[in-house]
């Protein structure tokens, strides 16, 4: 089968670790050309960033703090210098901060919603700004975004409140853009992993009891793996997925369907 991805370009936010690294691997060996940002973990970067190029790809890693605007507009400014162009962005950089609701701190719901959701808006604006400069005859110059968000777009999450705010946010802008970007024959679509072996569930997957509760609700009995989001990542930013847009791609592994809270 030809490579999926043969000659496009991708911005992806996050991609020094966890599911945007396996993204941006993924997409790499599908034949895209990976740009992608990370906020501080520049020996990941630079590993990922080798790894890319000897598959035989262009990549570049930009240290960008996505909760900041202009570092977000900065990453795209950076990536369309470099790279010519963007075709699919993947907004994938994200944080949480676990507290009871009535103890969570302004800093804390500053750093979770500004880059789970503000960084996210801003960054998709200026990748659709991009597009909107790329000539085209029929002024539909396309293109595609993926937002990384969660089944707690749905579910409640206590003691997550600020992380659940924030992707029910990536929700509604998923659904809203879906229609005000069509006519620019550009598509945006979200995935919604469950549990997935990152770093950010480390505590998680160090507490054998709790991980026990979560395999017992989840059907298919195993937590997700990065490559797993990067599967479907792949449908979304090829032309296998071109009908669809403003909708969300629950990969739980059965998990939403069966919650029960913890
Ligand atoms: P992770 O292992 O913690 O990796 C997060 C990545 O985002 C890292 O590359 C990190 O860069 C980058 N990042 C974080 N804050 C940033 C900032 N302010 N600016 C730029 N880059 C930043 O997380 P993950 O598990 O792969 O999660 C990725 C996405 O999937 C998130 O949006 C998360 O909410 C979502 N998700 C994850 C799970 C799960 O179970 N893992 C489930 C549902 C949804 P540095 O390494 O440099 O800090």
């Amino acid at each position: 089968m030809a490579n999926r991805l043969e000659g496009k370009i991708v911005a992806i936010t996050g991609g020094s670790q966890g599911i945007g690294l396996a993204i941006a691997q993924r997409f790499a060996q599908e034949g895209a050309d990976i740009s992608f940002c990370y906020r501080s973990n520049k020996a990941g970067a630079d590993e990922v960033v080798q790894d890319i190029q000897k598959l035989g790809r262009k990549c570049a890693g930009f240290q960008s703090d996505v909760g900041l605007v202009s570092d977000g507009q900065k990453f795209i400014a950076d990536t369309v210098t470099q790279f010519g162009r963007i075709d699919i962005l993947v907004n994938n950089a994200g944080l949480e901060r676990n507290a009871d609701f009535w103890n969570v701190t302004e800093a804390d719901y500053d750093a979770v919603l500004n880059v789970n959701l503000k960084g996210l808006f801003f960054i998709t604006q200026a990748f659709v700004k991009h597009r909107m400069d790329v000539p085209s005859s029929d002024r539909k110059p396309g293109g595609k975004i993926i937002n990384i968000s969660s089944v707690h777009e749905e579910l409640p999450f206590p003691h997550f409140a600020s992380y659940c705010a924030s992707k029910g946010g990536v929700k509604m802008l998923t659904r809203n853009l879906s229609i005000e970007l069509a006519p620019l024959g550009i598509t945006i679509n979200s995935i919604a992993p469950g549990a997935i072996e990152t770093p950010i569930n480390t505590k998680l997957l160090n507490d054998p009891a709790k991980l026990h509760a979560l395999l017992e609700n989840i059907p298919l009995k195993r937590l997700g793996k990065p490559e797993d989001v990067a599967s479907m990542a792949v449908f979304l930013a090829s032309s296998e997925s071109d009908y669809a847009t403003g909708t969300t791609f629950f990969l739980d592994g059965g998990l939403t369907w069966n919650y029960q809270e913890q």
